[in-house]
């Protein structure tokens, strides 16, 4: 197959499953480029592969806002009481690696974004130090609302919001994610271990592969641990590399 009936083939493919009610391939960008760049060299530039692509991110984009909407003036817990604004979560919506953090603090309340306050500051640097910005990756919560004190979130709220956080990694559908904390691995993963035992191990979450470790505001009140952070970011990068 040469790149433009390649691109074609993509393109069919897309018709028959978007009238089965289907809203993506369960193929990955990744594929797609890979495929196309295979078989480009025997053909002219066509511009249809990159299209496909970036229909791709623009329907991740949509389904994204569509999520959000659906979301709305979220009353479906208590943690709607105290909050200044639902936190939904940034970053690309093709991001390769996602983060998962617990909840929204006072200044990610005031500010309706993830991880903006110190211990974002400390996420923000540790992207940066993976070699990527922080534009390029995705920052979402489990929990959308700030729990009052910043106290943990309670069992009906991570169940009320868990599916939120599992749409979103659907839809961004990463190569890996790395959970934030304790209260992130543990809901994730539907297990009371503790979070010194599960960082630093791959799981999965709905078939990504999903590396816990320590919370970025744990970090500013343990330095001495920053370096257990960095060789967990070192294996989800080698498992970029892998995939990429
Ligand atoms: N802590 C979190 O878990 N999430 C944020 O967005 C900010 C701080």
């Amino acid at each position: 197959m040469n790149h433009r009936e390649t691109a074609q083939a993509l393109k069919k493919a897309m018709e028959f499953y978007g009238g089965l009610g289907f809203r993506y391939l369960p193929i990955s960008e990744k594929k797609v480029s890979e495929l196309l760049m295979n078989t480009a060299a025997d053909d002219a530039p066509v511009d249809s592969g990159t299209e496909e692509t970036i229909v791709s991110a623009a329907d991740k984009d949509r389904a994204l806002q569509e999520l959000r909407e659906e979301i709305g003036d979220c009353q479906r817990c208590k943690l709607c009481r105290g909050r200044t604004n639902i936190v939904f979560g940034e970053g690309s919506s093709h991001a390769r690696l996602m983060f998962i953090g617990e909840g929204p603090g006072r200044d990610e309340d005031l500010q309706a974004r993830p991880f903006v306050g110190e211990a974002g500051k400390l996420l923000t640097r540790l992207i940066e130090k993976m070699g990527m910005k922080r534009e390029e990756v995705y920052i979402a919560n489990i929990v959308k609302c700030r729990p009052p004190n910043n106290r943990d979130p309670e069992e009906d709220e991570i169940s009320s919001c868990r599916p939120f956080v599992e749409r979103q990694a659907q839809i961004i559908s990463p190569d890996v994610i790395m959970s934030l904390g304790r209260v992130s691995a543990q809901s994730i993963l539907g297990m009371n271990m503790p979070i010194g035992k599960l960082r630093g191990n791959f799981f999965s979450f709905n078939d990504i592969p999903l590396m816990p470790t320590y919370h970025p505001a744990y970090l500013l009140r343990n330095p001495k641990d920053k370096w257990l952070v960095w060789a967990d970011a070192q294996k989800a990068l080698s498992k970029l590399k892998n995939r990429g």
